[in-house]
């Protein structure tokens, strides 16, 4: 409760009479001028409170539908990446049984993770000619009374083909011709000219009762045979393979988005740019009126009617949100009450309505400002903008500099992130930030600020951190949550993120100090080799020093013959005998010590080093490979990993490796390349020639940390491939029905139709071993079976099998 003097100060109007004042001149005035001036001030007072509410409302009423608009707009894309998600694997796989599909749908757990899902199908596009085959296959699959309906010729079909979850419902939806239906038809043409998502205009999903005012829409993904939508639309025409889709209801979609309503804000969506009663597809009232009643006509006329547009896949729907009469009322009921009342009461009762009136209009300006701070949204991620941080930083700074509270200020740059922007397109780089966004949020807490300051980069403010460990604790768990998958385009993408951490007071005083800090340790964090937090230090300006030490170093360490390389077998998942080996490298610094690849690797490549210490290490596991060979295993193999500079840099170039084994009598078996998708990512002819050469030659060529990087389907096909190589961020976290036991044997799956082998790499457990030898994992590689061991140790191995 306030105490002293009314904040007179926000009023504008003269201030009215106080009670002191009043009775010291209370006898030159009569009751009538008391009351005139009394009713006079608190008409004004009054007045102005009725605006601010008005306004307060207006300013709710719009940061609520730019909140809601978002909701939406988020929701209807994790939909559309369960379909695309479905599409990429059809297109991957070509035929998937039911049972496959309902595998696939199963491990998305739709009902937990998509709420509003009515079910997941897959329609096959099928020509007259195919019809009988086609017909007769779904028979065989145990539908025995499958049939397109309705029956007749037709230019072309579009049944029912798989529908999961496998309710009564929807199985008798099986066969149902969506291609005879002009409104669902419409929407699949436009998917398959397009090779885009589209939906439909509204309509009765065929769930509902006939007498029902609900309505929904389908949303239609296009597969093509060969997988990629091809460049013309003759040529999608004639390659259509069939579409993806899933029903929605508009009242499942639209409540999961509005969540309680706790405000009462009344929304209206219709299938097109105009609001008129034939488009009325939804309304949070009750059930849709009938078409042409009027439906505009509520009691009192609403205070704000805020419509804005959201367009979705070619189609627009008009959304009408209307902030209700009665969340004002109240304030604008005049205090009638007070009109007959004059003299010393009226100035008592002015005096306490001054006070009230003051007090509530604080509160009011104060919720005002906090719906103001609302409207400070990042319009692509509804984070706070720029603007806003720098506020919050700056309010930060200030309190905890009153409180002695302690936080931690972290800079987020997403990594390679123009690489994917460049690849997919603005549209779908915009779409992997909100997912950023999303996950940000998600890991921390509501206290804490999330902001994006532009482009792919976000900032974090982290209250109430009292030491490094908590800072670096919540960096670590952000890193992992951005690590994970993106769906995109079908597709999943990977993209890290490289973290500065500082510390407030510890690190800086200021905003600005605290800004520039965060920013160095991220590009600290960069030049490490990314994907990693970097709590600040003041020696990271010695650090550039501390860099070219290291490279003075690395170039006399291969003078030196400091580098010497381990081996980690690679072993037959089913029999546990020894396959392969993987070479490993390592360097024995007499400054140093014992130095581990991930901390120089990144110099060497940076510097062009790598050319050399690349070929020392072809030598000296050619050589290796020829001594094991005579000694242990006619055809033993030896794998080694390659860096994309050594085939992108323009002194790189492999294919005098194909001549050195020829030299030593050597196949091309005996040596196995490991390389990463990174190489892939924007692959250019000189590359492309180079890992087909070494093919042609027999090298076997393995995709390296599979599922951390850009993993485009694609390039397994174009490049033959031989194994790919499961990520061990995957393999450490494996658990019985997880999704990353899903992922696992979906990429089994799609591996062996592509006519690779797969090993998994980092198995530590024994439980893991079985999940992936349940799964059908050819190979693994990992600390249950050995660690990377000098030649020595590894011939022990090779012995003891
Ligand atoms: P990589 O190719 O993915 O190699 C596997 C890494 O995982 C190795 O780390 C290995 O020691 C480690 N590892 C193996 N089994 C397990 C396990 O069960 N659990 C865990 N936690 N880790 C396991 P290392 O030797 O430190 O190598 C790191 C990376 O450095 C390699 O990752 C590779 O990308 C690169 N690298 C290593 N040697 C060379 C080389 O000669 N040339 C090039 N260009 N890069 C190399
Ligand atoms: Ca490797
Ligand atoms: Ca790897």
């Amino acid at each position: 409760a306030q105490t002293g003097t009314p904040p007179m100060s926000l009023l504008s109007t003269p201030p009215p009479p106080s009670l002191t004042e009043a009775r010291q001149t209370g006898w030159l005035w009569s009751p009538v001028a008391v009351f005139l001036i009394s009713m006079a001030t608190t008409a004004v007072m009054w007045q102005v409170e009725v605006k601010e509410a008005h306004e307060l409302a207006r300013t709710k009423s719009n940061a609520r539908v730019q909140e809601l608009t978002v909701a939406i707009q988020h929701r209807m894309d994790a939909y559309e990446q369960v379909l695309l998600g479905g599409a990429s694997l059809i297109a991957t796989v070509g035929t998937l049984s039911r049972d496959q599909w309902h595998d696939y749908v199963r491990h998305l757990k739709v009902s937990e993770h998509y709420p509003g899902f009515q079910g997941i199908g897959y329609a096959e596009y099928v020509r007259p000619a195919d019809k009988a085959a086609f017909v007769q296959a779904q028979q065989r699959q145990g539908l025995i009374n499958y049939a397109i309906r309705p029956p007749g010729e037709r230019a072309a079909y579009g049944p029912v083909t798989y529908l999961e979850p496998r309710s009564e419902r929807n199985l008798k939806a099986h066969g149902f011709d969506m291609l005879s239906e002009p409104n669902r038809r419409a929407a699949m043409e436009v998917a398959r000219d397009t090779g885009q998502p589209a939906i439909t205009a509204k309509l009765k999903l065929a769930s509902e009762a006939a007498n029902s005012a609900s309505f929904g829409f389908l949303f239609y993904v296009p597969v093509y045979r060969g997988g990629a939508a091809p460049d013309s639309v003759n040529e999608r025409r004639a390659l259509i393979k069939g579409f993806v889709n899933s029903p929605f209801r508009m009242e499942d979609l639209l409540k999961s988005a509005l969540g309680s309503n706790p405000d009462g804000l009344r929304l209206r969506v219709y299938d097109g740019p105009a609001a008129t009663p034939d488009n009325l597809m939804y309304t949070s009232e009750s059930v849709v009126e009938p078409a042409g009643g009027d439906h505009t006509s509520p009691t009192v006329p609403p205070l704000h009617v805020h419509s804005t547009a959201l367009s979705l896949h070619g189609r627009v729907w008009l959304m009408e949100f209307e902030l209700p009469h009665h969340h004002t009322a109240t304030i604008e009921n005049t205090p009638e009450d007070l009109v007959p009342l004059a003299g010393l009461v009226i100035s008592l009762l002015l005096t306490a309505l001054t006070w009230v009136t003051m007090a509530r209009l604080q509160l009011v300006r104060q919720s005002a400002r906090h719906y103001h701070a609302l409207a400070n949204f990042d319009p692509l991620t509804a984070l706070s903008n720029r603007t806003r941080f720098q506020e919050s930083l700056e309010e930060s700074v200030l309190v905890a500099g009153r409180t002695g509270e302690r936080f931690a200020l972290l800079f987020i740059d997403l990594d390679h992130f123009k690489d994917i922007n460049d690849t997919l397109g603005h549209q779908w780089g915009d779409k992997l930030l909100q997912q950023v966004a999303q996950r940000l949020k998600d890991g921390t807490r509501s206290a804490d600020t999330v902001s994006r300051l532009g482009g792919d980069e976000f900032t974090v403010i982290l209250r109430d951190m009292n030491d490094s460990e908590s800072a670096t604790h919540v960096a670590q768990t952000l890193l992992e949550a951005l690590a994970k998958p993106y769906e995109l385009e079908g597709e999943s993408y990977f993209v890290s993120a490289s973290m500065g951490i500082t510390l407030f007071p510890h690190d800086a005083q200021t905003s600005a100090d605290l800004l520039k800090t965060a920013d160095q340790a991220m590009y600290t964090a960069k030049r490490l080799g990314r994907n990693r937090h970097q709590l600040y230090s003041p020696d990271m300006m010695e650090s550039n020093q501390h860099r070219l030490r290291m490279i003075a170093d690395l170039r006399l360490a291969l003078k030196n013959h400091e580098f010497h390389l381990v081996y980690q077998p690679i072993v037959d998942m089913a029999t546990r005998r020894i396959a392969k080996a993987e070479a490993l490298i390592r360097w024995q610094s007499p400054k140093r010590g014992l130095v581990g690849p991930v901390d120089f690797i990144a110099l060497a490549e940076d510097t062009g080093l790598i050319i050399g210490l690349g070929d020392w290490v072809f030598d000296e596991a050619t050589r290796q490979v020829a001594d094991w060979r005579q000694r242990f295993e006619a055809d033993f193999q030896i794998s080694i990993n390659v860096s994309p500079a050594q085939l992108k840099r323009p002194d790189g170039d492999l294919r005098h490796w194909i001549s050195a084994l020829q030299e030593q009598g050597l196949p091309g078996q005996a040596i196995g390349l490991e390389i990463t998708e990174g190489l892939l990512l924007d692959i250019n002819p000189s590359v492309t020639q180079q890992l087909l050469s070494l093919r042609d030659a027999g090298i076997p060529v393995a995709l390296d940390d599979f599922g951390t990087g850009y993993s485009s389907l694609s390039y397994l096909r174009k490049l033959d491939i031989d194994y790919l190589k499961i990520d061990q961020s995957f393999v450490g976290t494996l658990k019985p029905d997880s999704d990353e036991l899903a992922l696992c044997a979906a990429i089994i799956v799609m591996a062996h139709k592509l006519g690779l082998k797969v090993v998994a790499e980092g198995v530590e457990t024994q439980e893991q071993c079985d999940l992936l030898l349940a799964a059908g994992c050819d190979f693994g590689q990992g600390y249950l079976f050995s660690r990377p061991v000098k030649p020595g140790d590894f011939e022990a191995l090779l012995e003891t099998v």
